[in-house]
């Protein structure tokens, strides 16, 4: 995988963002095939307001026509925080001293675990540190352990890269989609940024998911840490990468992240070099949307509630809830200092499912696609032809049903059966209406873990 930086900037440096041609764009942008780099640079460089609010409208229209109306819901479960790696960004960097280092055993990540499964999550992301002494086997035994002892559905990763073999192993232990972020696509920048560790080294971590995909993971996730350096530079460079690995491999990463840099615990670097703003933010999520439709958009905890709300209106189609950045956080209430960096959500989940619901959205517990192998070129086909919409619909009600009967304790009954009576109403297909009300009854029968 190579990076034209040279083409990229000219794009930056010359983007054609005339009216006539951002219309056009947007005119492509709807049928869900994405976008070329000319295209997104493009939009990228807009700055009217008026242009910008038909931009946010055709991100909800194709994010609505790819996933339907569902938010995913997912959890980030941190292993470890000990690394040997120099990110000047990250708490969790070899040379912070003042940061408590804690990694789980493999009974603690099931107790974790099983705190997330307590609350309703069905999916969690793996996070760990960069560290030999808890590398991949460690890292194995912990997927192994979270689908032998817990109900969780669907354990994803993000792990360091590695080599093709361990990769191959990794995938054997049923971990489902494969992350890695390349923090940022500029090469000198890259090297300022990671000083030391095996970090440092740019290419063994950009060809890291070209290894993955080699390996047999079919749902990779990309992303750019958004703040160390020009967004534009680092959105398109992302979005070159998931249309590299779409022509050599049939399918677009699964997930693009788009995390903004957050002010971690003696961090060297506190503020973010190129800080984004709530306005970049918004425009850089709807043009991945519109340039990746097939992708799922992740907006993580970093991001303050209000503009998470506003965030699904414009594309985000995953969100997590209720996160801990530490190590043992969601059983232990460890200290603060083990946090990689400070979240800006702090809502639960079903304070985050309520706010959903009450934006239009339909939140989802949905694990299917990872199940049942609707995954890599076939996933990339069916949302980009848009034959994906109604799983989700369908499967997000089903799973918002399991939520009620078994996971919600107390209160917001009634928003959740109400959204589960609106989203079933709005299913257009007879037939799969049908079906899903008898697997409704099926659940409330006590049956569990039901899907299309
Ligand atoms: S049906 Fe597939 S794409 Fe849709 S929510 Fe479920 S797992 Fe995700």
């Amino acid at each position: 995988m190579k990076i034209d930086t040279g083409y990229i900037e000219a794009l930056i440096k010359n983007p054609d963002a005339s009216h006539g041609n951002v219309s056009s764009i947007l005119d492509k942008a709807s049928l869900g095939k994405g976008l070329n780099l000319q295209e997104a640079a493009a939009l990228l460089s807009m700055t009217d307001e008026g242009a910008l609010a038909a931009l946010y409208k055709k991100a909800g229209e194709v994010k609505e026509r790819v996933f339907g109306k569902r938010i995913v819901f997912f959890a980030p479960l941190y292993l470890s925080n000990y690394c040997t790696n120099g990110c000047v960004y990250c708490g969790f960097r070899s040379a912070n001293g003042s940061v408590a280092r804690k990694a789980l055993t493999v009974q603690e990540v099931v107790r974790e675990a099983r705190a997330l499964e307590e609350k309703g999550f069905k999916r969690v992301l793996l996070v760990t540190g960069e560290d030999p002494r808890w590398g991949l086997d460690y890292i194995i035994s912990c997927v192994r352990a979270v689908y032998d002892d817990t109900g969780i559905r669907i354990v994803h990763v993000n792990a360091p890269p590695v080599d093709t073999e361990d990769l191959r192993k990794l995938k054997a232990s049923g971990a489902g989609v494969y992350q890695s972020f390349q923090e940022t696509y500029h090469r000198p920048t890259y090297e300022k940024m990671h000083p030391w560790g095996r970090k440092k080294d740019f290419d063994y971590r950009l060809d890291c998911m070209d290894r993955a995909m080699e390996a047999g993971f079919e749902d990779v996730g990309i992303g750019p840490l958004l703040g160390l350096y020009d967004y534009k530079f680092d959105c398109l460079s992302t979005i070159a990468h998931s249309i590299h690995l779409y022509e050599r491999f049939g399918a677009h990463a699964h997930t693009i992240s788009i995390p903004r840099l957050r002010p971690a615990e003696d961090a060297a670097a506190g503020e973010a070099p190129y800080a984004v703003s709530d306005e970049d933010f918004k425009k850089i999520a709807a043009v991945f949307r519109l340039s990746v439709p097939a992708a799922g958009l992740v907006i993580t905890t970093r991001e303050p509630a209000p503009l998470r709300s506003v965030l699904m209106h414009i594309g985000a189609s995953q969100m997590s809830a209720g996160s801990r950045t530490d190590p043992g956080g969601y059983t232990g209430g460890e200290k603060e200092t083990l946090e990689q960096f400070s979240t800006n959500d702090h809502r639960t989940l079903i304070e985050v499912m309520r706010s959903t619901i009450h934006e239009g959205f339909l939140p989802s517990l949905c694990t299917t696609c990872y199940r049942v192998g609707r995954t890599g070129a076939e996933f990339t086909e069916k949302t980009s032809s848009g034959q994906m919409e109604k799983f989700c619909q369908a499967n997000a009600i089903l799973t918002l049903k399991e939520f009620l009967f078994y996971s919600l304790k107390n209160g917001s009954r009634e928003a959740v059966q109400g959204a589960i009576e609106r989203a079933l109403a709005d299913v257009k297909d007879p037939a799969m209406k049908k079906a899903i009300i008898e697997k409704l009854g099926e659940i409330e029968a006590g049956k569990r873990d039901l899907y299309f």
